[in-house]
């Protein structure tokens, strides 16, 4: 098995015998203290052009940041990668860290889900591509694969309004591309994760698919083996998300069939957590290249537990899948169960000891948004309650826009 190391920069073809060196010093890094100068620079043009100037000295003088040169082979690369990955660090610096800065310790996990991948949170790549297509199979550049057997198109999505964090009903603007992903999973039928098990497993996966495909359910399926099926164009709707609620920094989205991608897990939301490894690893590039795609923030990238309400009372969780354990860290992403919830704290929507039940905490982000909105009743003088059912008033404006809007789509 050949290592990085062993592989000549350019060709992927083994290293001459003359230019091997200790493995420690094959690896093209920086020295520290060039690194160290270089994160002391705030700006990252004038980072990036402080190191080029640095390596064009020392290449100048014919010495290796490392130390001598052993390989003028390996030297040019390390120096070309070298800028490569401190230009990278430089331009995901403030997205990975923004992304670790608030995770608290990883949730309890069940046997089946590997450990927190702490690395791949950090390597979230800036942009993953298409590398080919088939016909029946996309390929990208991160690994994922996309199977297109039951890929096909629902009706268009339709510019959504996106309302006003401040308050009010009007819009604060439309827009037509995806704002985030809500994950879902499919509560079917399942088999036990075995070998002797595998025809039941196959076919209790196409039966899946069929249905969801007749459904226009989700956008994506990924069964059992991590296997990733389009099943709804992300051009289209998918019908997943119902009644629900999301916001970010930028305004609030309401009933996310218009503004959310779909992303089912082939799976059972319980105790028993039927996920497996493989679907987690699929999930994880999946959202890496939906993220790349549409610049959707990571706290965007949520459960359809914590954005399903109720559409006859004012009580959240209608739906309860991924009410709790889903593997954000392993996905990528943040612990957006820590968010405070967008239905309480601009809806005045409240929960109840069933849901709690169902969260198995309960997450943090439900104790935040209960002090927010027991903050801002306090800031205005009014019960917790009076404040709530204002709140509550502004959601049944909301929504009116929305379903008027959704009824126009209908009968255009
Ligand atoms: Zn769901």
């Amino acid at each position: 098995m050949l290592t990085l190391g062993e592989l000549s920069p350019r060709m992927g073809t083994p290293v001459e015998k003359d230019s091997v060196v200790a493995a420690s010093d094959r690896n093209p890094v920086f020295a520290p203290w060039l690194d160290l100068r270089a994160y002391k620079i705030q700006d990252p043009v004038e980072r990036l052009r402080f190191l080029r100037q640095e390596m064009q000295a020392l290449e100048s003088e014919g010495v290796s940041p490392r130390g001598p040169r052993r390989s003028t082979g390996h030297w040019r690369w390390a120096v070309g990668a070298g800028v490569a990955l401190i230009a990278t660090l430089a331009a995901v610096r403030p997205a990975h860290v923004a992304a670790i800065a608030p995770q608290p310790a990883p949730l309890a996990r069940t046997p089946l889900v590997s450990a927190p991948r702490t690395l791949s949170t950090l390597a979230v790549p800036e942009k993953v591509w298409r590398v080919e297509s088939s016909g029946t199979l996309e390929t990208y550049s991160n690994g994922l694969r996309v199977d297109l057997t039951f890929a096909e198109a629902n009706k268009a999505r339709n510019p959504y309004p996106v309302f006003p964090l401040e308050g009010g009903a009007t819009p604060v603007r439309y827009q037509s591309a995806p704002a985030g992903i809500v994950y879902h999973t499919t509560e079917s039928n399942l088999a036990d994760f075995e070998e002797t098990e595998n025809r039941r497993l196959q076919w209790l996966g196409r039966n899946l698919l069929e249905v969801v495909h007749d459904e226009h359910a989700y956008h994506y399926v990924i069964d059992r083996f991590g296997r990733v099926f389009r099943v709804v164009e992300e051009s289209d709707i998918a019908n997943h998300a119902g009644h629900s609620v999301w916001a970010d920094s930028s305004g609030i989205y309401v009933n996310l069939n218009d503004s959310f991608l779909a992303v089912a897990f082939e799976a059972q939301t319980g105790e028993a957590n039927s996920v497996t490894a493989a679907q987690i690893e699929a999930a994880r590039m999946l959202t890496e290249m939906l993220r790349s795609k549409y610049s959707i923030p990571a706290g965007n990238c949520v459960t359809h537990a914590q954005v399903s309400v109720s559409g006859v009372n004012n009580h959240i969780g209608v739906h309860f899948d991924w009410a709790s354990q889903f593997p954000f860290a392993e996905v990528g992403l943040p612990d957006n169960y820590a968010r405070p919830l967008p239905s309480l704290t601009a809806f005045g929507f409240e929960y109840d000891s069933a849901f709690v039940q169902a969260t198995g905490g309960p997450w943090k982000g439900l104790g935040l948004a209960e002090a927010q909105v027991e903050r801002e009743a306090a800031e205005r003088g009014m019960s917790v309650a009076r404040y709530r059912a204002i709140l509550q008033h502004r959601y049944s404006d909301v929504l009116g826009v929305v379903t008027g809007a959704e009824s126009e789509e209908g009968g255009s």
